[in-house]
C-alpha cells in the first residue's frame, strides 16, 4: 500500500532529528596502527595446512601450530575417498609442500597458551606439549582457527561391548587392510549420536562415508550383502551419483524413523542381529550381521572452549566455533583479525574444508597486506571527570575492550576504566550501562541523542499533500515543486 503522506512526514521528522544532532557534532579523528605481516594458523589438519599454504603463497610468514607430533589431522586416518582416490598420497604431497615452503614455520607438539592484543597486533604465547612446556611468543597480525573435530565414541548399539560393532572409520580401516574373510553381511546404522536431542545437528559426512564404505566393500567382495539403515540420505549436489552407484552395486537402503531406532543384539550363532522397523511395510525386519558399522557423529574437541577463551571468540550451542554471520561473514569471527575454517566450524568433507580454508586465508590476507590499519572514529571515550571506576561497563562489553585501572593521585588510590580502541566497536553497551555518564560513544553522545529525541517529540510538521494515493501534489513535492519533471 502506498502511503506517501505518512512517508513524507516520517522523512521530514528524520531530517529534523538529524539537524538537531548535527548542531552538536564534534570533530572525529581516526587513529592508525602498524600491522605485523605474519599469521598464526592453529591446527595442522587439511584446513590448517591449506590456510598456511595460501597465506605463505601470498608472501606472509605463517606459523602453523599443531599440538600433535605430525601434520594431517583426521585425514591421516582416512584410507580412501568417495571417488576412489588415495587420500594418503595427497596428504603426503601437501605435507611435503608445507615442509618445503620457507615462509611456513611449523610448531609441532605445540599449543596456544595465551593470546593478547588485537587485529594487526596480536601476541600469541605458544607452549610445547612436552619437554617441560617451553614457551615462545610470536607477534603477528591475524589468526586462523583450524583445530578440527573428532568422531564420537558411541555409547549405544553394543559399541565397546561386542567387537563386531565398529564405527564407520573402523570399518573403513578393516575394508582397506583385510581381505574381509568371514564378512558376508554388513549393516550400517546412520545418524548415531547426530540429529538427536543432545546433538540436533547433521554430521554431514556420515552418509558420504557409509556410501564410500559400501561401494568399496561391494567392489572388493561383490557377494557380501550391505544394508544401510538411514533416516534421510543426504548425498547433496553431485554426491547423488555415488548414491546411485551404491544402489546399482546392490547396496540396500532401508529407512528408519527417529522414534523407532534399530536395535542390535547378539545372535545364537555368534553373529549379530539388527532389528529395524520399516515404516513402509510397518513391520520389523531382522538382519543377521557379521559387522555393524555405526556412522557416529562428528563432535567438537572437549578443549575447544579453552581455546575460545584464549581468543575471546564464541562457540555455538553444539560446541563448534561460531562465525560472525552465516551468510555475510562466513569465515570471520566477530572479533576482527580472527578467522575460522574446517571441522572446527562444523562437520564438513575434505574438499569443503579446503575451500573454506582458502576463503579464511583470503580474508586474513586482507589485513596482512596493509601497512597500517585505520580504526573507526566513532568509538567509546572515557569522560575522566565523570568516571569513578565503578566498572559496571567492563563485564557487559561484548568485545572485552574495557579494563579497570588503578592509579595514585595525591596519595589516594583512584579507579578509572580505559578503552582499548582497537577492540572497541562503538556498540554503546558501555554507555547504556554507565550510571554516571562516565563513558560515551563519540558521535552518539547522550546529549546528541537527547537532541534527536526532543526533535522527534515535537508536533508533526505541517504537510499539505494528499492523504493516501500518490497524486500530482505528492510528486510535485517530492520532485522539488515540479510535478512534470522526474527527480
Ligand atoms: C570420522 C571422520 C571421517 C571422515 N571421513 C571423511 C571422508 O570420508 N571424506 C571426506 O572428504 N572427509 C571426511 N572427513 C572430514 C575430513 O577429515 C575433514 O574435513 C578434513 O580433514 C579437514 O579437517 P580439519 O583440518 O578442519 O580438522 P582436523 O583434521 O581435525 O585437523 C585439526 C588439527 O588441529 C589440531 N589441533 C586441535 N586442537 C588444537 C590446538 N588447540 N592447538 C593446536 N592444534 C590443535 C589437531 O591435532 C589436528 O591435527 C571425516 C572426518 C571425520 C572426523
Amino acid at each position: 500500500m502506498s502511503v506517501p503522506r505518512e512517508a513524507t512526514i516520517k522523512a521530514m521528522e528524520l531530517v529534523r532529528m538529524s539537524v538537531a544532532k548535527a548542531r552538536l557534532l564534534e570533530p572525529l579523528y581516526r587513529k592508525s596502527l602498524p600491522v605485523h605481516h605474519e599469521a598464526v594458523v592453529i591446527g595442522g589438519g587439511l584446513a590448517g595446512m591449506t590456510a598456511a599454504l595460501e597465506l605463505s603463497g601470498q608472501g606472509f610468514v605463517t606459523h602453523l601450530v599443531e599440538r600433535e607430533g605430525e601434520l594431517g589431522g583426521n585425514m591421516r586416518r582416512t584410507r580412501y575417498l568417495l571417488g576412489g582416490e588415495d587420500p594418503q598420497e595427497r596428504l603426503k604431497e601437501m605435507v611435503g609442500q608445507v615442509e618445503k615452503q620457507p615462509l611456513i614455520k611449523c610448531h609441532l607438539g605445540t599449543q596456544v597458551a595465551g593470546v593478547e592484543g588485537f587485529f594487526g597486533n596480536f601476541v600469541t604465547t605458544l607452549k610445547a606439549t612436552q619437554n617441560g612446556g617451553a614457551e615462545t611468543r610470536i607477534e603477528h597480525g591475524t589468526i586462523v582457527v583450524a583445530t578440527g573435530a573428532e568422531e564420537l565414541v558411541p555409547t549405544e548399539y553394543l559399541y565397546g561391548e561386542n567387537e563386531r560393532v565398529l564405527t564407520a572409520r573402523e570399518l573403513e580401516q578393516q575394508i582397506a587392510e583385510t581381505d574381509l574373510d568371514g564378512i558376508e553381511q554388513v549393516v550400517m546404522i546412520q545418524c548415531v549420536g547426530s540429529r538427536s536431542d543432545e546433538r540436533p545437528y547433521c554430521s554431514r559426512i556420515c552418509c558420504q562415508q557409509a556410501i564410500k564404505n559400501a561401494i568399496r566393500l561391494k567392489e572388493k567382495k561383490p557377494e557380501a550383502a550391505v544394508f544401510v539403515l538411514y533416516r534421510d540420505v543426504r548425498m547433496y549436489g553431485f554426491l547423488e551419483e555415488h548414491y546411485k552407484k551404491a544402489r546399482e552395486l546392490g547396496v540396500i537402503f532401508l529407512r528408519y524413523e527417529a522414534e523407532h531406532k534399530p536395535t542390535v543384539a547378539p545372535g545364537d550363532d555368534g553373529r549379530l542381529v539388527v532389528t529395524v522397523h520399516a515404516p513402509i511395510l510397518d513391520a520389523d525386519i531382522k538382519l543377521p550381521a557379521d559387522r555393524v558399522a555405526l556412522s557416529a557423529a562428528i563432535v567438537p574437541h572437549a578443549d575447544a572452549k579453552e581455546l575460545a577463551q584464549h581468543l575471546k571468540v564464541p562457540l555455538n550451542a553444539n560446541g563448534f566455533f561460531l562465525e560472525a554471520h552465516l551468510k555475510l561473514r562466513p569465515v570471520d569471527f566477530a572479533t576482527d583479525g580472527i578467522y575460522l575454517c574446517g571441522l572446527a566450524h562444523s562437520p564438513k568433507s575434505g574438499p569443503e574444508s579446503i575451500i573454506q580454508a582458502a576463503g579464511a586465508a583470503g580474508r586474513a590476507g586482507t589485513i596482512l597486506a596493509r601497512d597500517q590499519i585505520e580504526l573507526d572514529a566513532a568509538l567509546s571515550e572515557v569522560i575522566d571527570e565523570s568516571c569513578d571506576g565503578c566498572a559496571y561497563c567492563v563485564e557487559p562489553c561484548p568485545y572485552h575492550a574495557i579494563t579497570l585501572i588503578e592509579y595514585k593521585s595525591a596519595g589516594e588510590v583512584k579507579k578509572l576504566v580505559e578503552v582499548d580502541e582497537a577492540k572497541c566497536k562503538g556498540c554503546g553497551v558501555c554507555m547504556a550501562t554507565c550510571p554516571k555518564k562516565g563513558i560515551m560513544v563519540r558521535h552518539f553522545k547522550l546529549h546528541q541523542l537527547a537532541a534527536m529525541v526532543e526533535a522527534a517529540l515535537q508536533p508533526p510538521p505541517e504537510y499539505s499533500g494528499s492523504s493516501s494515493k500518490t497524486g500530482p501534489n505528492d510528486l510535485a513535492m517530492l520532485n522539488g515543486g515540479d510535478a512534470e519533471s522526474p527527480a
